[in-house]
């Protein structure tokens, strides 16, 4: 095969995509694959936990309405599935009718219906620093200004968004909204506290912002009280107006249906509608009727709790191995639930730079940089402990404690 020229049409490409590059960190992830590595990089549940048997019986009984399973359907999701998420949603106290949600292909699907509905050119949009590394790639596609916020244990600081808010309102720069994971956050593991989820809320309202919650994880809680959602909080004033909030089956059941939801007001919901219809039509109904079925019966919260005592070992196996292993001038997060542990260097180490040494000792982790619009965190990582056995997760963070001491060394 020839060497394709990746530039060749240049001249073609709409501008927001020239001159995007796949990074060297993530053409590096393509080598994880290889046997032996331990991979810590990855952000995948476990689905080997939800096994062949019951995916047997409900696709069997998906089968019985075949034809259905095989068409299209509505743009916004099947009424059955909607009621399911209502229960979900009500696991974790908020409340939800079934005329404000609408299904998604993911909840990666609702963050860009949300970019594409909000985003023009120039705008800009409150992250946390760091944030979703899908977020900033959904995003990017409309050209917003990501404007970082930094967090602390408690979460997003919300003195600083306030701030940031009134910098960018002086510069003459819309402000679009505020995107937070509010739960276990991806990348960081920190929970954002009952206290600045009020706060936020509070803040959105004065600058009459929207509020994209993207709550992924959040019965995904190994320890402690949950804090109310953002959504909750507003509803519980008696409206709903402008908190988004952003759902997926992905962690609860599987990402291999992609299916999420976004629960907000009927007039966005219109613009997410329209833009649905342009992405895909609607979402897959064989998805859907999957889990109709398997949601039905209420058998999912057993299989909640299963998960939650596979990822408490692990998350505990982390967090162990860390304290061990780790020289005294490394520190990390201690998440509550979810799937990851946020860790940071030295401020002089590149963890970066350090992933091809760390990838020929076996073991990867996603470098922190990918996480910032910005460049920063690249003394940072990202490690999963969601999918790596006890064991594996304990050699592997012996194996990268001697990489980076290695480092320290020169
Ligand atoms: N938001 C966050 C914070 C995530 O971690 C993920 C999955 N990695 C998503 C959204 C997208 O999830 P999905 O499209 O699988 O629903």
């Amino acid at each position: 095969m020839p060497v394709v020229d990746l530039d060749r049409f240049d001249f073609l490409y709409a501008r927001r995509v020239r001159g995007l590059r796949s990074s060297a960190a993530r053409d590096l992830m393509a080598m994880l694959s290889r046997p032996g590595i331990i991979s810590l990089a990855g952000g995948f549940p476990d689905t080997s936990a939800f096994g062949s048997e019951a995916l047997k019986r409900i696709a069997a009984a998906v089968a019985d309405d075949s034809a259905r399973a095989l068409q299209y359907g509505p743009t916004g999701g099947l009424e059955e599935i909607k009621d399911i998420i209502m229960d979900v949603m009500a696991a974790e106290g908020t409340p939800a009718r079934q005329e404000d949600v609408f299904l998604t292909t993911g909840a990666q699907q609702g963050l860009d219906l949300i970019g594409r509905v909000f985003l023009d050119e120039g705008d800009a949009v409150i992250c946390e620093a760091p944030t979703y590394v899908g977020a900033l790639n959904a995003f990017s596609s409309y050209r917003p200004r990501i404007l970082h916020v930094p967090m602390d244990r408690h979460g997003m600081d919300v003195a600083a968004a306030a701030e940031a808010i009134q910098r960018a309102r002086r510069q003459k720069v819309a402000v679009k909204f505020i995107y937070t994971v509010p739960n276990f956050q991806n990348p960081a593991g920190v929970t954002l506290s009952g206290e600045r989820r009020r706060q936020l809320l509070e803040l959105a309202r004065e600058h009459d912002l929207i509020i994209v919650e993207d709550n992924p994880y959040g019965v995904l809680r190994f320890d402690g009280e949950a804090p109310p959602t953002i959504s909750s909080l507003e509803q519980a004033s008696g409206e709903l107006e402008r908190v988004v909030y952003l759902g997926t089956f992905s962690k609860i059941f599987a990402p291999g249906v992609r299916l999420g939801w976004v629960h907000a007001q009927q007039g966005i919901l219109h613009k997410v509608n329209v833009g649905k219809q342009a992405a895909d039509l609607c979402s897959s109904n064989l998805s859907q009727m999957l889990i109709v079925a398997y949601f039905r019966s209420g058998e999912w919260r057993g299989y909640i709790r299963r998960l939650l005592k596979v990822y408490r070992e692990r998350r505990d196996a982390m967090l162990d191995a860390l304290a061990e292993f780790m020289p005294e001038e490394v520190y990390w997060t201690h998440p509550d639930g979810g799937f990851f542990v946020w860790v940071t260097l030295p401020e002089y180490l590149d963890a970066t730079a350090m992933l091809p040494q760390a990838i020929q000792r076996n073991i990867a982790y996603v470098p922190g940089e990918g996480f910032y619009a910005d460049g920063a965190g690249k003394n940072c990582m990202r490690l999963n402990f969601s999918f790596v056995e006890p064991e594996k997760i304990r050699r592997g963070i012996e194996l990268l404690s001697e990489v980076i001491k290695e480092r320290m060394e020169f």
